[in-house]
């Protein structure tokens, strides 16, 4: 049998539920996308327990739930709140986190006792200096690779280890070491994270962020030398016309979500605001998806409806065609070439 393209990946996804609960992080990464921080503590210190609860009731059926936004392990309740999303019946339960109080076993150990069972773990690097220039947090490194190296000791009660790296011009020459050390470490799977060209990104994007075609050509640079037949690595978010070179299997893409902000703190365009608002236990929030931001940020061009990735492409941030226009990013006629059928990685930056 024919394994599914990357087409067909993206086509049969199924929807997640994202709960932003993290109303601080102990890291300061320089790409970070929620720069207002502020606004991001509001927003999350709105997300109660009982406010959690309701959602995961909403939603339940979902293929994973997913706490993230800030750090999440900064929130106390994290332990409950997996614990009532195993009690709902959720079979995915996962955590976006820098990893860092997961150096205490003991933690982690705990949050997989309660249901957690896949983590996503940010590293930028493979050594000190890389990742804190990145996450501008002295001593980050040494706890994360710690957590990293805690969830990997309960990879034997079946808990899955990911990574994500958000790739930048710092750290692009160096993907074969970042995949190396990981793998090393016990990941499962190593996701190179391209920027989305928004918040701390769109800031310092002179700085730090390769062209769509840079970013591709390393990742291919990076596969070839890694001499593996088949290296559990995957470049998500970045227009598949960027990436015709790089193999079906290690194309990955950002996946379906929704989620819930603080009405006066969600950006939503207006025309929509009224028809997600919530009410009942719900009240006082409105339901986001990923096509929001999507509709709101990125774009396409007429030529897109020429190419055969047009149905699955999201479009090109803003603020990226402000810097680097449409070079690179034509429209593809060539056949799909054809890929695995091993479970999609994602995004999380
Ligand atoms: S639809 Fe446009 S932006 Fe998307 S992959 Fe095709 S050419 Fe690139």
């Amino acid at each position: 049998m024919t394994p599914p393209s990357i087409t067909e990946r993206v086509a049969r996804q199924a929807e997640r539920v994202h709960v932003s609960i993290g109303a601080v992080c102990n890291n300061h990464c320089v790409f970070c996308m929620e720069e207002d921080r502020d606004g991001r503590y509001v927003s999350n210190s709105a997300m109660t327990r009982d406010r959690v609860r309701w959602i995961l009731e909403e939603h339940r059926g979902a293929e994973e739930v997913c706490f993230t936004s800030g750090e999440p392990t900064t929130r106390p309740e994290l332990p409950e709140l997996v614990g009532f999303a195993k009690e709902l019946g959720y079979r995915r339960i996962s955590v976006m986190t820098n990893g860092r109080r997961l150096s205490h076993l003991p933690y982690a150990a705990l949050l997989a006792k309660m249901g957690m069972n896949r983590f996503y773990v940010s590293v930028h690097g493979h050594e000190p200096r890389l990742h804190e220039g990145l996450t501008r947090t002295p001593e980050s490194f040494a706890q994360t690779v710690a957590g990293i190296d805690a969830v990997a000791r309960l990879a034997r009660f079946g808990v899955e280890l990911h990574t994500s790296t958000v790739v930048t011009s710092r750290n692009l020459p160096h993907l074969l070491g970042v995949y190396r050390f990981l793998r090393a470490h016990g990941v499962h799977q190593v996701v190179f994270n391209v920027m989305q060209a928004n918040g701390g990104a769109d800031t310092h994007f002179d700085q730090i962020f390769p062209t769509y075609a840079a970013t591709a050509a390393g990742f291919r640079a990076f596969l070839d030398a890694c001499g593996e037949a088949r290296p559990a690595a995957f470049l998500v978010d970045i227009p598949l016309c960027a990436t015709e070179a790089v193999p079906d299997f290690n194309r990955g893409f950002v996946e379906r979500y929704r989620h819930y902000d603080l009405a006066d703190q969600a950006s939503l365009p207006a025309t929509r605001a009224p028809d997600r608002a919530q009410s009942g236990r719900g009240r006082g929030l409105v339901l986001v998806t990923r096509k929001d931001l999507d509709d709101a940020e990125r774009e396409k061009r007429d030529a897109c409806r020429a190419c055969r990735h047009d149905a699955s492409c999201e479009g090109v941030w803003r603020n990226y065609l402000r810097r680097y226009g449409w070079e690179g990013l034509d429209p593809v006629a060539a056949p799909i070439a054809t890929g695995d059928s091993s479970e999609s990685p994602h995004s999380s930056t």
